[in-house]
């Protein structure tokens, strides 16, 4: 994952800097205070790289797959694949887990690309339903398996930490394709591999 992230001293623009020293002290504090002197300069870094995904297409990590399927006709599942990502609404942030799974047709990748994929769209301003869809679309369109199913499962900062403050509340997406969508067998298998049978 090392290209995701900055050198960790690179440079932050004054206007960057001065939106966030504005907002602190629109919230009531001191920006000028010791304790924050750094803080803009933290903060801009660190949204730089919770919005890494935008610096790369996520396709690209499906771009290598492996014709070689071996006869393997059974579903392929990674599941609780961790993510964080940020609402597109509060800028809070989004804390889940992730499954993911595909039916082969002629190719496959390496395992660990499907995490990487989900990263990809989750490191950037979201909504968890767009996150899903474009995670299952991504997987539909570059390994034209015979199915795809993702489901996200999360957290939603701006839920537990302001507004109507309710940890604990989880929320769950799901986006189907192909024999997954239209074969209820298929999709029931898939939901019980993945622990919502
Ligand atoms: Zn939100």
């Amino acid at each position: 994952m090392m290209p995701d992230t900055l050198p960790p001293k690179a440079d932050v623009p004054d206007d960057v800097q001065d939106a966030i020293r504005t907002l602190i002290r629109w919230t009531g504090d001191d920006p000028d205070r010791e304790g924050l002197l750094d803080t803009p300069k933290r903060v801009a870094r660190a949204w730089k790289e919770y919005c890494s995904g935008l610096e790369h297409d996520p396709a690209l990590h499906l771009s290598r797959v492996f014709h070689e399927v071996g006869g393997y006709d059974e579903i392929v599942l990674l599941k609780d694949i961790p993510f964080q990502s940020h609402c597109e609404h509060h800028m809070a942030p989004i804390t889940g887990k992730a499954a993911i799974a595909y039916l082969p047709d002629q190719k496959v990748v390496g395992i660990s690309k499907l995490a990487r994929v989900l990263h990809g769209y989750a490191r950037r301003l979201q909504i968890q339903e767009r996150l899903t869809a474009e995670v299952a679309a991504c997987i539909w369109d570059n390994l034209e398996p015979q199915g795809v199913a993702v489901v996200i499962e999360a957290e939603h900062g701006c839920m537990t930490g302001r507004g109507v403050r309710t940890p604990g509340v989880g929320m769950i997406t799901s986006r189907l394709h192909g024999c997954f969508l239209e074969d209820h067998r298929s999709r029931k298998e898939v939901m019980a591999l993945m622990g919502y049978g």
